[in-house]
C-alpha cells in the first residue's frame, strides 16, 4: 500500500534524470528501500544483486557504519563550512592531500564539485582561463571522442557525443568536435590494436591540422568509454593519445569519473598506462556515492600558471557554495581508507579475475558478439549473427527485454539502448557472488533467447 502510493506520488511530482518523461509516467517507478553488501532490496522486498554499483559508483558496497559515523560526527561537529573567503575545513583539507598523494604524477591540487558534471565543466572553464592568462586566447577548441560521456552540463553534454544529449537542446557548441571512439570490436579495418591505436592518433592530429593547431585547446577523453557501451580501447591507447597531445601542444583532461578508484584494477586508469594528464576529472567511486562530491585535479604547471597569471589578488571567478563541503569530504576521506587499508581495492582484483574468467564463458553465447572487460568494468555487446556483428533489429526492443528479465531474474545492470549490457558490480563483490551475478545474467540472456521475436531473428 506504503509502496503504491509512492509510485503515484513519484509519478505526479519526481522528474527523473536522462529517462522519457512520458515512458516514466506509464512504467511507473521501482522504489528502492534498503541495500546491504552488493544486494538491493525494493519496496516489494524483492531483493537483486546490484551488478551496476547503483551508477557505477558504490564502489565500496552498500551498508558499511564506519562510513556513517564519520558522517554523523562531522555532521555534529561541523555540519558546512564555507571554501570562499579563505576559510577551509580539515576534511575538505586531508581529503585534497590524500588524492595528491594518491594521483599519478604532479596532480597536486584539487578543486572541489557535487559530482561529475559540474567537475567537467569547472575543468572547461580553466583550461578557457589558462589559454586567456598565457595570451592564447585563440585556443578555444575541444575535442572528445564520438560515444564519450562527459556529463549533463551544457557545457558537457556537448562534449558528450551521445544522440539524446544533443537533440532539442541545441547541442553540441560550435567549438566542440569528434574523433572516432578507439572500439576494437567495430573497428572499420579490423580488431588489431595496434591499427585501432595508429588510426585514433592520426584522427586527432588530422581533427587538430583541420581546426588549426593554434586553436586548439584540449583534447578531453574517458580511459574506458562507460555511458556510450563501455567501450575498452586496446592497452597503449591513453598513453599513444597523451603523447600525441603533447606533440600537438594541446592539453589532456582524463575523465576518470567512473575509471577512477579501482574500477579498472589500479587506483586510476591513467596510473595502469603510467600516464599523467593535465586534468583529471572524479567523481563517483570518490564517495562511492554515500554523499555527492567530484574533483577536478590540476597539474602542477596547470595550477601554476592560473595562480602566477591572474589578475593580483583578483578572485579566479569559479566555485560552488558545496566546493569541500566537509560531509562529503570526511567520507571520502573514509572510502578512501577503505579502499586501502580496508583491502577493497585487493579484493576487486582479486574478483576481477573470476569476473573475466565467468564473463568469457558468457562469449558462447548464441546472442553475445563481444565481451569486453578491464577490472570490474565490462560490456556484452549482443548481436544477432556473430559472424556479420548485425546489431538487433530496434524494433525488437532488447534492451527493454534485458532490463525487465534482469530485475526479474535479481541481478541490475545497465541496458544500454544500443544493445550493450554494462556491468560495474561493486569492487567489494566476493568470487560466490561474481558465480551468482554471471547465473542470474545467463538465466536472462536465455530468458531473451526465448522470446520468440528474438529467436526468429538470429
Ligand atoms: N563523466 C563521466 C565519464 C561519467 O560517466 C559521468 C556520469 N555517468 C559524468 C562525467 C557526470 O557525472 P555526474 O552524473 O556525477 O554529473
Amino acid at each position: 500500500m506504503l509502496s503504491n502510493s509512492l509510485i503515484e506520488l513519484d509519478r505526479e511530482h519526481l522528474v527523473h534524470p536522462v529517462i522519457s518523461w512520458r515512458g516514466h509516467e506509464e512504467t511507473g517507478a521501482t522504489v528502492l528501500e534498503k541495500a546491504q553488501g552488493v544486494f538491493v532490496t525494493d519496496s516489494a522486498g524483492h531483493e537483486s544483486l546490484d551488478a551496476f554499483a547503483g551508477l557505477w559508483c558504490v564502489n565500496v558496497g552498500y551498508g558499511h557504519e564506519s562510513i556513517v559515523e564519520v558522517a554523523a560526527e562531522q555532521m555534529r561537529r561541523l555540519p558546512y563550512a564555507t571554501g570562499y573567503f579563505h576559510f577551509s575545513s580539515e576534511p575538505a583539507i586531508r581529503l585534497a592531500t590524500r588524492l595528491a598523494e594518491l594521483a599519478p604524477g604532479d596532480l597536486n591540487h584539487a578543486f572541489f564539485t557535487l559530482g561529475g558534471s559540474d567537475a567537467v565543466d569547472s575543468a572547461v572553464k580553466l583550461v578557457r582561463a589558462y589559454y586567456n592568462f598565457t595570451d592564447q586566447p585563440e585556443k578555444k577548441h575541444f575535442i572528445s571522442l564520438k560515444r564519450g560521456y562527459h556529463g549533463s552540463s551544457s557545457v558537457g553534454s556537448g562534449l558528450t557525443a551521445l544522440p539524446v544529449f544533443h537533440e532539442g537542446f541545441d547541442l553540441p557548441l560550435p567549438w566542440q568536435h569528434y574523433i572516432s571512439s578507439p572500439y576494437p570490436y567495430r573497428h572499420p579495418e579490423g580488431e588489431d590494436p595496434e591499427r585501432v591505436i595508429r588510426d585514433s592518433v592520426a584522427e586527432l592530429e588530422s581533427k587538430v591540422a583541420e581546426l588549426g593547431a593554434d586553436k586548439v585547446a584540449a583534447f578531453i577523453a574517458e580511459p574506458i568509454q562507460g555511458s556510450g557501451g563501455v567501450i575498452v580501447p586496446p592497452t597503449g591507447w591513453l598513453k599513444a593519445m597523451r603523447d600525441a597531445c603533447h606533440r600537438l601542444d594541446i592539453l589532456f583532461i582524463a575523465d576518470e569519473v567512473i575509471t577512477g578508484f579501482g574500477r579498472t584494477g589500479p587506483m586510476f586508469a591513467c596510473e595502469g598506462e603510467e600516464i599523467t594528464p593535465d586534468i583529471m576529472t572524479l567523481a563517483k567511486g570518490l564517495t562511492a556515492g554515500y554523499s555527492p562530491m567530484g574533483a577536478v585535479l590540476l597539474s602542477e604547471p596547470f595550477y601554476r600558471t592560473i595562480a602566477d597569471n591572474a589578475k593580483a589578488n583578483a578572485p579566479v571567478g569559479h566555485g560552488f557554495t558545496y566546493s569541500g563541503h566537509p560531509v562529503s569530504a570526511a567520507v571520502g576521506l573514509e572510502v578512501l581508507r577503505l579502499y586501502t587499508e580496508g583491502g577493497i581495492l585487493a579484493n576487486g582484483q582479486r574478483s576481477a579475475e573470476r569476473f573475466s574468467q565467468r564473463l568469457g564463458e558468457l562469449a558462447e553465447h548464441p546472442l553475445v558478439g563481444d565481451v569486453r572487460s578491464r577490472g570490474l568494468l565490462a560490456g556484452i555487446e549482443l548481436v544477432t549473427d556473430k559472424t556479420e556483428k548485425t546489431k538487433p533489429p530496434q524494433e525488437l526492443g532488447i534492451a527493454k527485454h534485458l532490463a525487465k528479465h534482469g530485475y526479474a531474474n535479481g541481478v541490475i545492470f545497465r541496458a544500454f539502448a544500443d544493445d550493450v549490457i554494462g556491468l560495474a558490480p561493486p569492487l567489494s563483490i566476493t568470487l560466490d557472488e561474481v558465480d551468482l551475478m554471471a547465473e542470474r545474467l545467463t538465466k536472462t540472456l536465455n530468458d531473451i533467447l526465448d522470446i520468440p521475436e528474438v529467436r526468429d531473428a538470429i
